[in-house]
């Protein structure tokens, strides 16, 4: 399954991949923690796109680009991907439909998590990941057992440094403006599907579940 997951930030599609990888056994592949990554690791890449992530901006295509060309061309995507947090433009849209021309293996659905923009403010500022396993928690929609302590693998919860309501307000801004238009571009491509991204973590997984099952029949 060659998945694209579209959402705003803090929709939830970092949690919602988690689920689809241990049901279908496909890589998450997410542009931001791959751009973490780099930032911690202290990469020249990662010094490029610290700036713009510091920010609230998007981290240049060329960059993003040439982190999914490599990551796509790994053995372990054979069987298919979460792609998560990409793409976030229509330029990385169109970029990602000619790699997968050449490589002959087109997306089988772009699933976007939909979920009200008052909603959003709340999940960000409270969210918090586990430093250890990437599991993800919220501090006032689904608080780990113990504060700070994932209940996973008791890895150390901690909040990211973009999860400020300032960096917020632009991320979400940018996200209206340059992200929001892929939704009509695969909805013109008929590879559009959508689910509500509120209320229980379970219940939204299963709606997501049902989809995905309806496109692998
Ligand atoms: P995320 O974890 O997906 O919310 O991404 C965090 C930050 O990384 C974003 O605010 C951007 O600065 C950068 N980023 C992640 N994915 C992309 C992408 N596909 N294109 C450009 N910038 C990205």
């Amino acid at each position: 399954m060659r998945i694209v997951l579209l959402g705003a930030p803090g929709s939830g599609k970092g949690t919602q991949s988690k689920l689809i990888m241990e049901r279908y056994k496909v890589p998450q592949i997410s542009t931001g923690d791959l751009l973490r990554a780099a930032v911690s690791a202290g990469t020249p890449l990662g010094q490029q796109a610290k700036a713009a992530m510091d920010a609230g901006q998007l981290v240049t295509d060329d960059i993003v680009l040439g982190m999914i060309r490599e990551r796509l061309a790994m053995p372990d995507t054979q069987q298919g991907y979460i792609l998560d947090g990409f793409p976030r433009n229509l330029a990385q849209a169109g970029a990602l439909d000619d790699l997968l021309k050449e490589l002959g293996k087109p997306l089988d659905v772009a699933l976007l998590i939909d979920v009200d923009f008052d909603n959003l403010m709340q999940r960000l500022t409270g969210r918090q990941t586990c430093g250890s396993c990437g599991a993800v928690f919220n501090r006032h929609t689904n608080p780990s057992r113990k504060e700070n302590v994932c209940d996973v693998c008791g890895g150390e919860l901690t909040h990211r440094a973009d999860d400020n309501e300032e960096t917020i307000g632009k991320r979400l801004k940018v996200y209206e403006e340059q992200t929001r238009p892929l939704v009509q571009y695969y909805s013109e491509r008929s590879l559009l599907q959508t689910v509500k991204g509120e209320g229980e973590i379970e219940s939204i997984y299963k709606a997501v579940s049902e989809v995905l099952e309806s496109c692998r029949k």
